[in-house]
């Protein structure tokens, strides 16, 4: 069994760790611990909140969670040899949940504080709460659906370089004057007041905050990718922009369908992750790598039948031609998928949160057939205690009268 690297105490807020953990990035964050190629260890996490969302029937919690305080990680971990241009080679070995936090959550992100992928249909904060029985997981809050668990972390990634953290500070700086005020807004700027620094001397870390990156978006370092596949037994390749690497992580999901597009969109839980690390000398110009690579794990689930849904690039309020837009393709092929689910006896939020939660494939099926790109949502027909499939008597109600948790 690998050593515990980082250990999270569930009567603690984060805040108060002895070790403390980190919610921006920034090159002079501090390594917790050191390891050499070919170590392993074991990586507790909270879940990406660092505790503000509870497994109750309310969704107040994710209706007024800090925004700014996430992403809750843990690390940095150095690698000793790791120099800027080598890859870092991350296995995840295992994970799982932790037995003093045996259950997950779902949010529905408000418009007004995080939206979601379908803000302008879902406007409201809502919640559903998850269960785990072993491998699988059911939810009170979703009746009539059971899957195994796809666990992996939402965010992984190695510290950037002052020259990235600058490059990307100003990209981003660009796109948000475009539209400063939109709400939701454009991207996370950066945002002292409630920065963790992880082990920087308080002065340094003061200055740091006001550069550092938030952990929102997935950038070349990985970061927030929230990809399912990056599940246990797969295998990362990360660039190493600093001496040592870098390596942090958290945001663990218990499953989640391509896309996350609830926002808060996975099955979120506090867990733990094996990690073993080792180096690719001079990798990045060797393989040309800009972004981070990986071979996905030997053990996923395998499903043998899935009922597909299409969208195209046209927007479903106006009716106006995008051109060739993978966004609105996607965003119809959702919603297509919940019209659908509805006529089961589903909310809304309910085929929302199961379009989010379950491990559905999505695919950009046609991106070059003038004016539509053409993109598809792929449901596991399996995950349901009832069959979808369309058949001539048509759909009737399959489960009972239910929601997901609503704000008072
Ligand atoms: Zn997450």
């Amino acid at each position: 069994m690998a050593k515990t690297a980082f250990s999270v105490d569930f009567n603690k807020w984060p805040e108060e760790q002895d070790i403390k953990t980190h919610n921006r990035w920034h090159p002079d964050i501090p390594m917790i611990e050191w390891y050499n190629p070919g170590d392993e260890f074991r990586v507790e996490t909270y879940d990406w909140t660092g505790g503000q969302i509870k497994n109750d029937d309310s969704a107040n919690d994710v209706r007024d969670v800090d925004l700014t305080k996430v992403h809750y990680l843990s690390g940095p971990f150095g690698v000793h040899g790791a120099e800027p241009g080598d890859l870092m080679v991350v296995d995840i070995l295992d994970a799982g949940a932790l037995p003093a936090s045996a259950w997950g959550f779902t949010g529905i992100f408000a418009r007004e504080n995080g939206g979601g992928f379908l803000v302008e249909h879902f406007p409201e904060a809502r919640k559903a709460c998850w269960d785990f029985h072993g491998i699988y997981t059911t939810s009170r809050h979703v009746p009539g659906v059971r899957w195994a668990g796809i666990i992996h972390p939402g965010l992984i990634g190695c510290l950037p370089s002052r020259e990235l953290m600058e490059t990307a500070n100003k990209r981003e700086a660009a796109l948000l004057a475009t539209d400063p005020n939109r709400v939701p807004p454009l991207l996370a700027p950066p945002h002292a007041d409630t920065a963790l620094m992880g082990q920087m001397p308080e002065a340094a870390a003061a200055a740091a905050a006001k550069e550092a990156w938030r952990t929102v978006p997935p950038r070349e370092h990985g970061g927030n990718c929230d990809i399912k596949n990056l599940s246990r037994g797969s295998k990362i390749y990360f660039p190493v922009y600093v001496n040592g690497g870098g390596l942090s992580m958290g945001d663990i999901h218990w499953s989640q369908g391509d896309g996350e597009i609830t926002f808060c969109g996975a099955i979120e839980m506090a867990g733990f992750l094996d990690i073993g690390v080792d180096l690719i000398k001079g990798g990045i110009e060797k393989y040309g790598v800009i972004n981070p690579i990986f071979r996905p794990s030997p053990i996923e689930p395998h499903f043998a039948e899935y009922l597909v849904f299409e969208g195209i690039s046209v927007d479903e309020h106006t009716g106006e031609q995008y051109y060739l837009d993978a966004h609105v393709a996607y965003r119809r092929a959702c919603l297509n998928a919940v019209e659908y689910l509805k006529k089961f006896g589903y909310t809304g939020a309910q085929a929302y949160v199961i379009l989010g939660t379950a491990p559905v494939e999505g695919r950009i099926s046609g991106i070059v057939d003038i004016p539509n790109a053409c993109c598809t949502v792929a449901i596991p027909t399996a995950i349901f205690d009832f069959d979808i499939n369309p058949n001539a008597q048509g759909p009737t109600r399959q489960v009972p009268a239910s929601d997901i948790a609503v704000a008072s």
